[in-house]
């Protein structure tokens, strides 16, 4: 394996926000599928334990490991597109951003997306992100193929119908049972969207919400709580023509990939819990109450959005429309007081933590909170029996055998 040694320990690998690193695993850049097959064989045969790094955009410890950090950002692009079936294969490690265009030159559009574009869309799969709109489910839900590289070396061509089992754990797989390649999602025809952005405080904000969420494709706010007032959101299809220069956000006219990824360029730590749709109003609530009595000088917002129910066995949204609630912290502030104080809120609203955001869950925790939480790790541990694809975060949470 031609693998580069980290001079002086420096970190092979670091995250978007600088807060996690790995300094011990070598970084591998893969170019083909079938160098991703043999690196994941080899890894085994040596004892050696590998993740798959995306772009870097998760705040949990995914990537970290002593192994082997293996890139794939050199399997870029659209593979190929099936106009009839509004679907196309695509390399794991395209970023999204660069979906937006060749997709829509085929006349297709992802159904929905997540509120920046940075992220590749391997990396987005793994851990189900997803943008806003009740009626819109998250990227994982729209995944109906895969070809992943195994712990046993092989490459495997994943889809419902040929392998149910591993295609549930690999629509939402954590980086845990192999080396995703392609990817095929299900797409629809090109759209425009309109953006409709407001002020409103939380007194005027609050008797609506629940008709808001409905309202609009896509609706979300950023709550502020040293004004108590809220940044809203709705957005909608449109006919009318897009409008160059695209305007600000809040009210751009443009075609889906122009208008619902944003620029988040503040460096900060993210919470994120999805409750059921119709505890969304109260949990915020609870949180607002939290924040301007325990935090209230905290200058990040507080974002909310809506998601539909999906079947995908690790999502948050599996069999429950949601609402997802995420608090930000800066990278130079220590975000456990907040982070552990909102977590305790979220909880007590049946909440389920983002799987690329922060959270203090237990084995146990996440065990009692996610129905098919033992059948995706027994099926897991199948493909990938030696652990080769785990790291010390992901031991921490595997059930006891
Ligand atoms: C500024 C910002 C904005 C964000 N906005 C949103 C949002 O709107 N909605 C939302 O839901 N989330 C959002 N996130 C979270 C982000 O989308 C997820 O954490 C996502 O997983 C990051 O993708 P990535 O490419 O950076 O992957 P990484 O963070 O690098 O990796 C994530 C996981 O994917 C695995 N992985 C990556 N590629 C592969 C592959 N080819 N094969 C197997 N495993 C792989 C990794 O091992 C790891 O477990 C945001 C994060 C930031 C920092």
């Amino acid at each position: 394996m031609t693998t580069a040694t980290p001079p002086d320990a420096e970190p092979v690998w670091t995250n978007w926000s600088g807060k996690q690193s790995t300094a011990t695993a070598t970084l591998h850049h893969v170019r083909s599928e079938e160098d991703a097959a043999a690196v994941a064989g080899e890894a085994r045969a040596r004892g050696s334990t590998v993740r798959v790094a995306g772009s870097g955009h998760s705040h949990q410890p995914l990537v970290p490991n002593d192994g082997v950090v293996v890139d794939v950002s050199a399997l870029s692009g659209v593979i190929s597109v099936d106009t009839d079936a509004q679907q196309a294969w695509m390399w794991a490690g395209t970023p999204i951003y660069a979906l937006g265009r060749p997709l829509h030159e085929a006349g297709l559009a992802l159904i929905n997306q997540g509120d920046i574009d940075r992220q590749l869309i391997g990396g987005a799969v793994a851990t189900g992100t997803h943008g806003t709109g009740a009626e819109l489910a998250n990227l994982s839900a729209a995944v109906v193929g895969a070809r992943i590289a195994l712990a046993s070396g092989e490459l495997v061509d994943v889809t419902a119908e040929q392998h149910p089992e591993l295609w549930q754990v690999v629509r939402q797989n954590l980086g845990a049972v192999g080396i995703v390649t392609r990817l095929a999602l299900q797409l629809r025809s090109a759209y425009r969207l309109r953006e409709r952005g407001s002020f409103e405080t939380w007194a005027e904000l609050a008797p609506t919400l629940e008709r808001a969420v409905n309202e609009a494709r896509h609706f979300e706010f950023f709550w502020f709580p040293t004004t108590d007032t809220a940044a809203v959101k709705f957005i909608d299809e449109t006919d009318d023509e897009a409008e160059y220069p695209l305007a600000t956000e809040g009210s751009r006219v443009g075609w889906n990939y122009e208008v619902l990824p944003n620029h988040r360029t503040w460096p900060h730590t993210e919470l994120e819990y999805s409750v059921p749709l119709e505890a969304g109003p109260a949990c915020l609530d609870a949180i607002r109450t939290l924040l301007r009595r325990d935090f209230p000088e905290m200058p990040w917002p507080v974002e909310y959005r809506s998601l539909a129910a999906d079947d995908v066995w690790l999502s948050t949204a599996y069999e429950r429309p949601t609402v997802t609630i995420s608090l930000h912290q800066g990278v130079e502030v220590d975000d456990e007081p907040l982070f552990r104080a909102a977590e305790e809120v979220v909880r007590s609203f049946d909440g389920r933590p983002h799987w690329g955001k922060v959270n203090y869950l237990t084995g146990g925790d996440l065990e009692a909170i996610h129905p098919r939480w033992s059948d995706w790790w027994a099926v897991r541990d199948r493909y990938d029996p030696d652990q080769v694809f785990l790291n010390d975060y992901l031991l921490s949470i595997r059930p006891e055998r």
